[in-house]
C-alpha cells in the first residue's frame, strides 16, 4: 500500500511517499526558518500561509522522486495535532481534499507518534521494546515503548522543553532563531568549564525535568557581564554556550540512563529535533555501554520535523492493524492540544 502523507504542524511544510512494503520511497521538505528569523519566532499566520503555497509543489516533487502519480496512492497521512491551528488545518484539508477526489482513506497522525517512532527509519532499525526519549521544540518526554501504539510515559518536563530551552539561551546569547543548531555550532570553540550552571532535577529521583531555571541561570551570566556596561566577548558567549549544551546534555542523558535502569531495556531511541545534537549523540554512545544498552537515532535530516515520519507511522499503524481505512469519512477536525496518551492504540 502506497501512502501519501503530509506535515505541517509548525513551520516545516513535509510531504512523503511511504510504501507500507518497501518503506520511505521519497520525501520533500521546504523549512520556513528563514521567512520567520526576522521575528525571532514563529508567526502563526504567515506560517499557515506559508504551507499553502508549499504543499502542492512538494507533492508533485515528492511523487515524481518516487516515480509515482496521483493514481498510484492508496492512501493518505496528515498530523493532524499537536501544533498552531491554522498550520495543521492546512495539511488536513489538502490530504482530506486528495483522499476525497480519489476516494481513499485518510488517515490522522498524531505529531509525537510520528517523531518516536522515526528513528525506525534507520539502519539498524530497533527492535521493541525500547526506551524513547522524545526531545523536540516543545515537548521532552521518557517513553517506554512496547510497540506501534503502545507508549506509557515515564517522565516529562515539568516547564519548558529541552529545546526550548537550547532556543531560549541561544536567545539571550544573541543568535538566532531556532538557536539550538546555532548554540550547538557555538559551543564547539567553548569552554563548557568556565561557567558553572545548574543541572534541574538532576538528582531529583524520578523521570522529569525542569529547563526553566536554566535559562534563568543564563541570563544571569549575560547580565553580569552587561553589568557596568560591558558585554560578553565572544570567548565568553562560547564558553557559555558550551557550558548550556553541557547542562542541557548532561541532565538529559542522566535520566536516559536511570530510565533504562528502570525498565531494564538495553535499547536507547532518541526523537526530535535535539536528537541532532552532536554531543548528546557522542554522550550517549559512550555512557551506554556501560549499561550493556545502546542508542538508536533518526537519521539526522529526519531529527526535526519532515513529512517522512508521518506517513512512516501511518504505514506502522496500518501495518499494525490499528488504522479503520474507512473511505466514506472525509468529515475531519484538527487537534493543536492532544496529549500522546490520547491516541486511541
Ligand atoms: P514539537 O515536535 O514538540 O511540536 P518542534 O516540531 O518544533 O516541536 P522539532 O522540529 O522536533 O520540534 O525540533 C526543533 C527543536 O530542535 C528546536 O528547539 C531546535 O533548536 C532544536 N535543535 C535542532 N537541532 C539541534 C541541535 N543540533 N542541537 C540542539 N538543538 C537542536
Ligand atoms: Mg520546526
Ligand atoms: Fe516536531
Amino acid at each position: 500500500m502506497i501512502i501519501l502523507g503530509f506535515e505541517s504542524s509548525c513551520d516545516e511544510t513535509g510531504v512523503a511517499v511511504v510504501d507500507t512494503a518497501r518503506g520511505l520511497l521519497a520525501h520533500a521538505l521546504h523549512t520556513q526558518i528563514a521567512m520567520h528569523q526576522e521575528y525571532g519566532g514563529v508567526v502563526p499566520e504567515l506560517a499557515s500561509r506559508d504551507h499553502v503555497r508549499r504543499v502542492l509543489p512538494l507533492t508533485r516533487k515528492t511523487l515524481a522522486d518516487a516515480g509515482l502519480t496521483v493514481a498510484d496512492v492508496d492512501a493518505v497521512a496528515y498530523t493532524a495535532g499537536p501544533g498552531l491551528a491554522g498550520a495543521l488545518l492546512v495539511g488536513a484539508s489538502v490530504a482530506q481534499a486528495f483522499a476525497w477526489a480519489r476516494d481513499l482513506p485518510a488517515i490522522a497522525i498524531h505529531h509525537l507518534e510520528g517523531h518516536l517512532l522515526s528513528p525506525l527509519l534507520a539502519d539498524p532499525r530497533p527492535e521493541f521494546p525500547f526506551v524513547a526519549l522524545l526531545v523536540s521544540g516543545g515537548h521532552t518526554q521518557l517513553m517506554r515503548v512496547d510497540g506501534v501504539g503502545r507508549y506509557a510515559l515515564l517522565g516529562e518536563t515539568l516547564d519548558d522543553a529541552a529545546g526550548e530551552a537550547f532556543d531560549k539561551s541561544a536567545k539571550l546569547l544573541g543568535l538566532g532563531y531556532p538557536g539550538g543548531p546555532a548554540l550547538a555550532a557555538m559551543a564547539e570553540h567553548g569552554d563548557a568549564s568556565r561557567f558553572e550552571l545548574p543541572r534541574p532535577m538532576l538528582h531529583s529521583g524520578d523521570l522529569d525535568f525542569s529547563f526553566s531555571g536554566l535559562k534563568t541561570a543564563v541570563l544571569t551570566r549575560v547580565r553580569a557581564a552587561e553589568k557596568d556596561g560591558g558585554t560578553l566577548d565572544d570567548q565568553a558567549r562560547a564558553d557559555l554556550a558550551a557550558a548550556t549544551q553541557a547542562a542541557i546534555v548532561d541532565v538529559l542523558a542522566a535520566k536516559a540512563e536511570k530510565a533504562l535502569k528502570q525498565t531494564g531495556l538495553k535499547r536507547l531511541v532518541v526523537a526530535g529535533g535535539v536528537g541532532a545534537n552532536k554531543r548528546l549523540r557522542a554522550r550517549l554512545a559512550q555512557s551506554l555501554p556501560r549499561l550493556k544498552a545502546r542508542a538508536y537515532f533518526p537519521p539526522l535530516e529526519l531529527c526535526t520535523d519532515n513529512g517522512a515520519m508521518i506517513a512512516f507511522a501511518a504505514s506502522e499503524r496500518v501495518k499494525a492493524g490499528l488504522v479503520t481505512l474507512r473511505r466514506d469519512e472525509h468529515a475531519f477536525t484538527v487537534r493543536p492540544r492532544w496529549d500522546l496518551a490520547d491516541i486511541s492504540a
